[in-house]
């Protein structure tokens, strides 16, 4: 995703907004065992300093990801915001070493790694296809939410064990 800087460049102390349409990169989620099912659209808005561009922006998008309990796979909405610093190579100079700024040459800002890692940073940690999915049984490998089984479950977390003796 690039955004064209040129007309913001010639006005300091402005502000434009851009629109963002891209594609999510599948291989962000190749070792979640999801994938994209919608592009990335959002917006973001710059503000020309005189010395950098920097700005807000948010995202959304869908992914589907498989239930980190049954393995079902799930649609899920996903929401980002995220900060840009901008800056034209030769003039970083300007700018603090730690703030985390994207370098550019002349009017276009290549922007796409920045929208990959919100997008990335927004995935849920543990996703669930509901709050109380059942999970697959440890034994025998049953989807519980589909049809409960009859395993008996050994082995059983020892600190849940303990508790069941003094109960
Ligand atoms: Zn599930
Ligand atoms: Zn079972």
């Amino acid at each position: 995703m690039i955004l064209n800087l040129r007309r913001l460049k010639l006005y300091p102390r402005q502000s434009e907004q851009f629109p963002i349409s891209t594609e999510g990169n599948d291989q962000l989620l190749a070792e979640l065992g999801g994938k994209f099912v919608r592009p990335i659209e959002g917006e973001v808005e710059l503000e020309n300093t005189g010395s950098m561009f920097t700005g807000r922006g948010w995202l959304r998008t869908g992914v589907m990801l498989p239930c980190s309990r049954c393995l079902q796979e799930k649609v899920f909405p996903i929401v980002a915001d995220f900060d840009l610093v901008l800056v034209e190579r030769g003039r970083s100079s300007a700018v603090n070493s730690d703030q985390d700024i994207t370098v550019f040459d002349g009017d276009e800002a290549d922007i796409e790694s920045e929208i990959q890692q919100a997008i990335f940073m927004a995935l849920p940690i543990c996703p669930l296809c509901s709050g109380d999915c059942l999970g697959l049984c440890p034994v025998c490998g049953q989807d519980r939410n589909v049809q409960p089984c009859c395993c008996e479950e050994d082995e059983m977390d020892p600190r849940l064990a303990k508790l069941k003796d003094l109960l």
